[in-house]
């Protein structure tokens, strides 16, 4: 995880130089902002349930996090998805999430 932390300034100039072109989203895990290509959506469909979004191209209200398992993790801790969508996440749904997540990003 530290290997990681040290790698968030030299991505931070990356993505400054890149500003104009490039939509950017901010995780709602670790907070950083970054291209949403490069970010997995969290989708609140209309009907409700909260699913990963893997093409992006799905109608509801998204919020985003890096590809990486441990931004899921932190936005469990830290209730970013749910001050995102403004409503009360249950643990099933987030475990649900993580194993999704897990299944498609897992660490090698
Ligand atoms: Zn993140």
């Amino acid at each position: 995880m530290l290997l990681k932390n040290m790698q968030i300034p030299m991505r931070r100039k990356q993505i400054l130089k890149m500003n104009k072109k490039i939509p950017l989203r901010q995780c709602v895990g670790c907070g950083e902002m970054k291209n949403k290509k490069e970010m997995i959506r969290v989708l609140k469909t209309p009907e409700g349930p909260i699913v990963l979004d893997f093409t992006g191209k799905k109608n509801g209200r998204g919020a985003y996090l890096c590809k990486n398992e441990e931004c899921l993790k932190k936005a469990r801790k830290n209730k970013g998805i749910e001050r995102s969508f403004k409503m009360a996440i249950q643990n099933e749904v987030y475990d649900e999430l993580e194993k999704e997540f897990g299944e498609a990003y897992a660490e090698q």
